[in-house]
């Protein structure tokens, strides 16, 4: 591609960016292809000559474009968000044209410095203590491998990676039934094996893992001969937000001497908002926290934020110095590879100086504010209109919900059939969880660009259709 097709098509593809976004309202928020169309649309083999860039964009909107969800969609309500607001996209422009390679100092010594600014400036946003210090990481799954790893080191007085976990006394971690599925893997990947993660029960509205079970838990592994080595916290669990109580946590930890890592991928971005502080309280006690900004904040993905109290801990775990990675005479410099388990790294604190500088603080956090009352909403007006129930209340901008209209026999059956005519309809995504072995609805408002009248869209939505389903019920 010469330098002025180049031009021209980044010129269409920023143009075409804002048409995008534009749109996005009038198009379906869950992809409606059926499995297996854009495969079978795309040729077995590469092409051996070069092709038209005019014909390779005819096929992106005709191949690929009808298969994508809308992750941008003002009224995705789906998992959590994965926002990536203009001006975070406008750096990634920026970004993917630099393609800079930022594992080492000098490797890009801009993107190390800019990552630990920005990466002071989330933390002085979110509260938390002067000596915590922050990586950013390419997701919330690698940080919790990292946490885990160091775990493990640490608990084995750093000869884990050395020996190996032959001969060791088997290591325990623990959490409660509503961590994510990344602290399974990362348990699973660092070898500590999945027997070994103790689940701890959880109590009361927000599911909290029960503190003193996990007291007793501990002291009766060590009793058993087991070994100890740390805690996953949760706050704003994938399912339903369930959150711990950190402070309570960090307490248990610091009598047996335990490493706490905080997973608060979701909701940690609205801890910019000093008002749900309350949430993850005595995180300042924890060794670790990892948030992702590219969830809620609206920093583009992928880049989730890992801070720490303590990095030596991390580094002595991770930092690897063969002598084609050495950076002669450059002592006391930062090398965030050493930080994070891949090697590579791109430039992630770009987009985060754009977005927080675009919008300002005060604009993120009136956004997040805005979810939260938005969410509430929709959940009071639910929990007012006949059939309906509010199984578990917002945490933040998360509730969940079922539809339990009088004669239906199967109510799970009946709430995934309604699940699936609302997202074939298109107007709203949502997904499912179950509560208590019941299949529920999750509701959650977190894209970046949704206004209130698309949570009054929601609730319509949600009415008519569920009227709808239950109507073609006892018709049949
Ligand atoms: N933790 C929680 C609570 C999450 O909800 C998720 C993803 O949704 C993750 C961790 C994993 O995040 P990532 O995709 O950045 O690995």
């Amino acid at each position: 591609m010469d330098d002025e097709t180049f031009r021209s098509w980044s010129h269409r593809a920023a143009d075409w960016a804002v048409d995008y976004r534009q749109g996005l309202r009038k198009l379906p928020v869950r992809a409606q292809t059926p499995p297996g169309v854009t495969f079978n649309a795309v040729p077995p083999d590469a092409p051996e000559a070069p092709e038209a860039m005019d014909a390779i964009f005819a096929d992106f909107e005709r191949i690929v474009m009808p298969g994508i969800t809308h992750w941008q969609h003002p009224r995705f309500f789906a998992y959590f968000p994965a926002n990536a607001a203009p001006a975070s996209v406008v750096a990634e422009q920026f970004v993917s044209a630099i393609a800079a390679q930022c594992m080492l100092w000098q490797t890009s010594p801009a993107a190390t410095e800019l990552e630990t600014r920005v990466l002071d400036w989330l933390r002085r946003a979110l509260g938390l203590p002067e000596s915590f210090q922050g990586v950013i990481q390419d997701s919330a799954s690698s940080a919790t491998l990292a946490a885990v790893l160091v775990m493990r080191e640490r608990a084995l007085q750093w000869a884990g990676n050395r020996s190996g976990l032959t001969g060791q006394p088997r290591l325990r971690i623990y959490g409660s039934g509503q961590v994510h599925t990344s602290i399974d893997r990362a348990i699973w990947i660092s070898g500590i094996g999945d027997d070994n993660l103790v689940r701890i029960p959880v109590h009361g509205e927000r599911r909290s893992l029960d503190v003193a079970a996990l007291d007793a838990a501990i002291a009766a592994d060590r009793e058993a001969g087991f070994l100890p080595a740390g805690i996953i916290a949760s706050v704003g669990g994938t399912s339903v937000g369930g959150t711990d109580d950190v402070a309570a946590i960090c307490a248990v930890a610091r009598r047996h001497d335990l490493y706490v890592h905080v997973d608060a991928a979701w909701a940690g971005s609205a801890m910019i908002c000093p008002e749900f502080r309350y949430l993850w309280q005595g995180v300042e006690l924890a060794d670790s926290v990892v948030l992702n900004p590219h969830k809620w904040l609206g920093a583009q993905f992928d880049c989730s934020a890992h801070f720490l109290r303590d990095p030596d801990g991390l580094v002595r775990t991770l930092a690897i110095h063969p002598e084609f990675l050495k950076t002669h005479g450059r002592d006391g410099v930062i090398n965030y590879s050493e930080w994070s388990v891949p090697l590579g790294r791109r430039f992630r604190a770009l987009k985060i100086w754009f977005l927080v500088r675009a919008y300002g603080l005060s604009g993120l956090r009136d956004m997040i504010r805005n979810h939260v009352r938005w969410s509430e909403k929709v959940a009071g007006r639910l929990a007012a209109t006949p059939d309906f129930r509010v199984v578990t209340g917002p945490i933040l901008s998360l509730f969940t919900f079922r539809h339990e209209p009088k004669g239906v026999p199967d109510l799970d059956a009946h709430n995934l059939r309604l699940i699936n005519a609302i997202n074939d309809d298109g107007r709203i995504y949502l997904t499912q969880t179950r509560v208590d072995g019941q299949f529920v609805i999750r509701f959650q408002a977190g894209a970046f660009e949704m206004a209130e009248a698309d949570a009054d869209m929601a609730f319509d939505v949600i009415v008519e259709i569920a009227r709808r389903v239950s109507r073609d019920a006892t018709a049949a």
